[in-house]
């Protein structure tokens, strides 16, 4: 399902401590290492302040590690500069969770669409409406609205003008933060649907970052589970129900669904998420797991292969051979 041959982008061994005060250091990223493959989805999924946004920001050059490597065909992005780092930038987009904050509100649609690339020299300014409107029909907008300001549209059409102003400089991957989260539940659903139909018609590589399983093993090809900065579980998208690692079975057992079994009991993770200035020793998940052992209070769990694309980091399973 994964073919080497389509990897566009691995993060390896990615780290990420910011001071903090008394000299404290706070770790968002803890030696994480991701794969993402043309046409397919990574959905990365945690509590807030689990780290992902920190580091889905790397993926864009938005901020750098501490360590470790972003190859994107081959390059390191950790270490472009200059005019190299802004040509690359064209082929990573990002939309982010409120597009309202991150537009100019005093731009009109077509502007908003066109401005990356006439930055880039894509297109010239006579060619704004035309280009637009191509844009804006791709992501079933009618092409009337490139005369509209944001505050003039719903919080999905403002969503559909992000998605058309990143796809418009044809990238090979899109980041989205939290991009449906805002909207209500009828709206996700579409414009999931739209980002996987551009997906299957672009051969896009996406990296989804969420904090609702239920919505991720909808459509992601594979999912990431994040806690306190450490990836714990790594398993492809249709199998996310046979999660082993007990965080992501909190998760699961927590998801709402009308037609779950209101007679089995929702495991829940009693105490609170630890501060990631005082992470413990051992395995992070350890003040909350009710399978704690000796060894998960001193050893730190590496992530292990227990099945075709399943990675777990837990002293409770041994690596498949
Ligand atoms: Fe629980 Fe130990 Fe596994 Fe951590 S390593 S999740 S504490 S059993």
């Amino acid at each position: 399902m994964f073919d080497d041959k389509e990897l566009i982008l691995e993060a390896k061994h990615i780290t990420r401590r910011f001071p903090a005060s008394g000299g404290r250091k706070l770790t968002a990223c803890n030696d994480v290492s991701l794969k993402f493959y043309k046409g397919k989805t990574l959905g990365l999924i945690g509590e807030s302040g689990c780290g992902k946004s920190t580091f889905m920001r790397f993926l864009v050059s938005l901020d750098s590690p501490d360590e470790g490597q972003i190859l994107f065909k081959g390059k390191d992005l950790t270490k472009l500069k200059g005019e190299e780092l802004r040509q690359m930038r064209q082929h990573i987009q990002m939309v982010f969770q409120d597009p309202g904050s991150s537009f100019n509100p005093k731009m009109k649609v077509r502007d908003i669409i066109c401005e990356p690339l006439l930055n880039f020299g894509r297109i010239k300014k006579s060619e704004k409406d035309a280009v637009a409107r191509k844009y804006l029909e791709m992501v079933d907008l009618s092409g009337d609205f490139a005369d509209r300001f944001p505050h003039n549209m719903s919080g999905g059409q403002r969503q559909r003008v992000a998605i058309a102003r990143a796809i418009a400089l044809e990238p090979e991957m899109i980041v989205m933060d939290e991009a449906t989260c805002a909207l209500d539940v009828s709206v996700q659903k579409t414009i999931i649907e739209l980002v996987c139909r551009l997906q299957k018609e672009k051969h896009i590589a996406i990296g989804f970052i969420a904090h609702d399983l239920g919505l991720i093993q909808s459509f992601a090809h594979q999912v990431a589970v994040m806690y306190l900065g450490n990836i714990v579980e790594i398993i492809p998208g249709e199998n996310v129900q046979k999660a082993q690692h007990p965080y992501t079975q909190a998760l699961l057992s927590a998801i709402f669904d009308t037609r779950m079994d209101f007679h089995k009991k929702i495991e829940s993770i009693d105490s609170e998420i630890p501060s990631p200035l005082d992470v413990p020793v051992g395995c992070p998940f350890q003040t909350r797991c009710e399978h704690c052992m000796e060894i998960c209070r001193k050893e730190s769990p590496l992530l292990k292969t227990i099945g075709e694309n399943h990675e777990i980091a837990c002293h409770l399973f041994k690596e498949e051979h």
